[in-house]
Parts: structure tokens; sequence; C-alpha cells
């Protein structure tokens, strides 16, 4: 019926009645998010078309346009979740699927189960083991080769066995828009073991280098090829991408020494690329559009990487100038951008009509409270402001969020716990830092903020599955209550008034969401309580010590 299907991790295809954060749902443990729950806050995927998906991720639909370059639409199907069946026959080649969190060892997936001691599966790995043995059902009896593929791929190399339990015929590692009809191509005529490829793939060993591990399951592209495309060769969107996201770089290049993507080249796409994306979204009906980088304030960066603000105001200004856009965020940014050039977040909010009735979203990594951790992984992500001579690493992070607020962004923090080097001081710190974002008020309301942690398990543990909330220590456990703490407070304020859709589907989304977070907060102070961690003292952490913040000036 296809030659080539693809299909995404049924996690990825749902718009989690567009709520803040509520994308992270999937990372819950299946045993402690009952099943009903789930399925009522993820909601449900877009409409069928033919079959096909009407919306789908956004690199399932470049791989798409990579393919449709070379093939008919009749060739290539993006198939909707409830119809993959009809399109695997005997004439298929391929099965592609894209993943992000296939076995559930993600660092936000991590943190629930170690935080839960919940050894049930959580949802993310339920669904893609599901959807595997489904594939693996329709595929019999045909020649179809199952492929994964994405930034999930990582997780089968921790646990290659998986590969053969789960039914993979094979895994891709790396970007593919370059190379993915030739790949194709070598996996139907055989070729594919033929020299052209790395089998194996490709990981990193204490120091952050490179290490290269043979197995013939995975595929990855040979160290001494062309490792990444280039933006001539990176194919736009034929077909809606879900959530209206498009990209607009890829690459960072700020070096934080935990991160991935910095060791990829920087690659812009122009306004008019953008601009196209965008189109394609805004005719599916999507009326926000959200730019998709690892870092916004990076785009088209200038020396020490100082903000290049007109790029990145003409950018926005691409993305609202398509008919049907009212309102555009980034997916990521540092916060020293907006601790700096305040100036910049409030033309951004003008331009993409942000205000106090649609703030502007965007996630941050803030990774730590601790000027000294802060220095030994991250030490650029200040940039172009300096550790110590610009301010502390804390007053950085705390005028960034007061200009975020003042213009109506809002940021979604990340702390890690459990980074390489880390003492309990350093969490203690990142106590500290969350409470006194939690007490600030930036125009006389609340600041706007939500953060969460993320846990940071060594490799061998995740192996061994021996991981649990005995392994983290006292300071561990208070930098999981200050942030959960903070965002049971955030969801009371913020629940029905973010909530989408009519009254009695907002009341209810509000309830549970206020139940939910309420129930999270226990768990964990239950588990404080029992380890003997003083609760009050992680409330009160940092504010006594705590006075009016000065603003950076450049
Ligand atoms: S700023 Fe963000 S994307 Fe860039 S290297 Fe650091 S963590 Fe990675």
């Amino acid at each position: 019926m296809a030659k080539y299907v693809l299909v995404p991790d049924t996690t990825l295809s749902r718009e989690y009645n567009n709520f803040p954060l509520l994308d992270f749902l999937p990372c819950a443990p299946s045993a402690t998010v009952p099943g009903i729950i789930f399925e009522f806050l993820k909601g449900k995927p877009p409409a069928a078309i033919d079959a096909r998906a009407s919306a789908a991720p956004y690199a399932l639909r470049k791989l798409e346009s990579s393919l449709l370059a070379h093939h008919g639409p009749e060739d290539v199907v993006v198939a909707h979740e409830d119809f993959i069946e009809a399109f695997i026959k005997e004439d298929t080649e391929i099965i592609g699927v894209y993943t992000m969190d296939p076995l559930g060892l993600g660092p936000l997936t991590m943190s629930y189960s170690v935080l839960f001691d919940d050894y049930s599966k959580p949802w993310v790995r339920v669904e893609f083991e599901q959807l595997m043995k489904r594939l693996n059902k329709a595929r019999k009896g045909t020649k179809a080769k199952l492929i994964v593929g994405g930034p999930g791929v990582w997780e089968l190399t921790m646990m290659p066995e998986m590969m053969e339990e789960l039914g993979i015929d094979l895994a891709y590692q790396g970007e593919a828009d370059d190379v993915v009809n030739a790949f194709f191509d070598d996996v139907i005529s055989g070729a594919v073991y033929d020299g052209h490829y790395f089998h194996g793939f490709q990981s990193f060993d204490t120091d952050f280098h490179k290490v290269w591990f043979t197995n013939d399951r995975f595929v990855t592209r040979k160290s001494s090829s062309k490792q990444f495309p280039v933006l001539e060769e990176i194919p736009l969107i034929r077909n809606p991408a879900i959530k209206g996201l498009v990209e607009i770089m890829r690459g960072c290049g700020i070096g934080c020494d935990f991160c991935e993507v910095t060791l990829r080249p920087s690659r812009y796409y122009s306004p008019e690329m953008v601009k196209r994306e965008v189109g394609v979204n805004a005719a599916f009906g999507y009326t926000n559009a959200w730019l998709h980088t690892d870092e916004i304030f990076a785009y088209k960066h200038g020396p020490h990487f100082v903000p290049n603000g007109d790029a990145i105001k003409e950018v926005f200004r691409a993305a609202v100038s398509v008919k049907g856009i009212k309102h555009s965020n980034p997916t990521h940014g540092r916060i020293s951008v907006p601790a700096a050039y305040p100036e910049l977040t409030r033309d951004v909010t003008e331009i993409v009509n942000g205000g106090p009735d649609h703030w502007v979203g965007v996630q941050v990594g803030l990774e730590t409270g601790s000027e000294r951790l802060a220095l030994i992984h991250m030490p650029n992500k200040t940039l172009p402001l300096k550790i110590g001579a610009d301010g502390a690493w804390q007053e950085i992070v705390l005028n960034g969020l007061r200009n975020m607020n003042h213009t109506y962004w809002r940021p979604a923090f990340t702390v890690q716990v459990a980074q390489a080097g880390e003492t309990p001081e350093d969490n203690w710190e990142t106590v500290a830092l969350v409470n006194r974002m939690s007490d600030m008020e930036v125009d006389g309301r609340p600041a706007e903020f939500t953060v969460i942690p993320m846990q940071n398990v060594p490799l061998g543990l995740i192996k061994s599955s021996g991981f649990s909330s005995k392994m983290l220590d006292e300071s561990q456990l208070a930098v999981y209550y200050a942030c959960y703490r903070h965002l049971m407070k955030m969801t009371r304020r913020v629940a029905m008034r973010d909530s989408k859709g009519n009254l009695v589907k907002r009341t209810m989304m509000s309830s549970v969401l206020g139940i939910g977070s309420f129930a999270l907060l226990h768990v964990v102070e239950a588990l404080c309580k029992k380890r003997g961690v003083d609760i009050e003292k992680v409330k009160r952490h940092g504010l006594r010590s705590y006075e009016a913040v000065p603003v950076i000036a450049r």
C-alpha cells in the first residue's frame, strides 16, 4: 500500500490540551498516573485525512519531505495512529518510527521513577512498547523493515538487548535529512552492510569525548564521512507539524559540558524559510507559531554570543506576518539575555502580540543555583555576561526572571539534580534560588514561572535499574520539595486561567491539575519527612539573607 510508512511515537502526536508543561505528562510512571487521567489530559490526536496524520511531529515531517523529493506521495505516508495497519502491506519496504524517550530514560522521566520508587514503566515506554508490538504484528509476513530514529536512539544504545526484544531491525543515530534516501535504498538492497555506514553508535566518555561502539543493529555515519547536513540539504516541511512548530536553527555552540547540541554546527534558517514552514502550519489552522531552537538568543549571534536583536526580531516578524498567525514563541532560551537586554524581550513581546492575556512561554535550563557548578559546567551560558564580573549567577537569574515577567515572558525552568561534582551545598544553593524566585514579585504580581527538577542517573545504574529514592540525599530531596512546592503554587494560580475549552472542560482540567500537583507535593513531603529533611528549613532557605537584587547594567 505504501513503500515507506512513517509513524510517530504516539506520545508525540498529542497536544496535551495545550496546557503549559503537560507535554511532560508521559514521563510519569504508569502505576502512579492512572490510565483514565492520562488519556483525559493528553487529549485526542489530530484528525486523520485519508488515514494519514493531518499533523505530525516536526522531525517526521522533515523525513517525509526528504523522501518526497525522490518519491511520489503514494509511496510516502505519515500514518495516523488509528490507521497504521492500513498502509503496511506486501509492498511496504520500510516502517520508520520517530522517538524521543522510548525506554523512559530521559532525565525528567528518571526523576519521577526515582522519586516515586515506582518500577512501573513510564507512559512513554508503555506507549512505545505497544506501538512496536502493533507494528511487528502488522508487518508479519511482509518484507518491511522496522527502523527507529530520533533523539531517543541513545536510550536504545544503553540497552541494545531491547532492539531484539522490541523487534526493531535497525536504529539510525544522528541527523538524516541529506542521507535518508540513500540509506533507505541501501536497507532495501542490502547494501547497508557494504561499508557505507558505521555499524554501531556514538556515545561519550566521562570527559564528553566521542567514543564509538560496534553493534550490527545500529547505524550511523562513519567518522570519516560528512557528519551533518548543511542548511541547503535540509528540506522544508510540506505538511503540518504538530503544535504549529517549526525549526529556526540547529546547533548552539555555547559549550555547556553536559550538552550534545553544542557539538553540532550552527545552521540558521532564513526568515523566508521560516515563513514558508509557518505557512504550512497556518493553513492547517494553527494560530501560534512555535519557533524551535535549543537557544533562541544564539540565532545568528554576534561575537561572544552577543544576541543579534535585529535577526531575532526579524524571524519573529516573519512568523507572525503569515496569514492566520496571531502569536509566536520560542521553545528554548538562556536567562542571561533577558537579564542584560530587557528591550529585546519587550520588542519580541510586541511583535508576537504578547501581553497580560498572552504570555510568551519559553523553556530555560537554569541547571543549578550554585555559582560553583555553573562555572564548572556552563561558564559560557551567561555570555555576553560573565559570572562574577557582571554579577553573581543568582543575580543574573533573578534579573532575567524579573525582566522576562516585566515583558510578559513566562519561563519554564529546569534544574538538574546529581550533576557531576555536585555537593550538598550546591543543592542548597538551588533551593535558595528557587525560594527567592518563588518569593519574588514583579510589577505587583507574584513571579510567573515554573521549575522542574531533572535527575541525572549514572549510566551504570540505568543499566542495572538499581535506582530508587534511596539514592537521593537530603539536599537533593530539598531541591525536589522546593520545586514542587512552587509548582503547586503556580498551578493553583493559573490552572483555570490557562486551561483551554469550554467552562466544564476548563473546570475539569484545573481540578485534575490542582489535585495532581497537590498529590505530587504530598509524595515528596512524605519522603522528605521519612528521610529527616527539615521541611520548614527548606521553605525558608535563602529567604532571610535575601535582599533586593541589583539591576544588571550593560
Ligand atoms: S546553552 Fe543550551 S543548547 Fe547551548 S550548549 Fe548550553 S545547554 Fe546546550
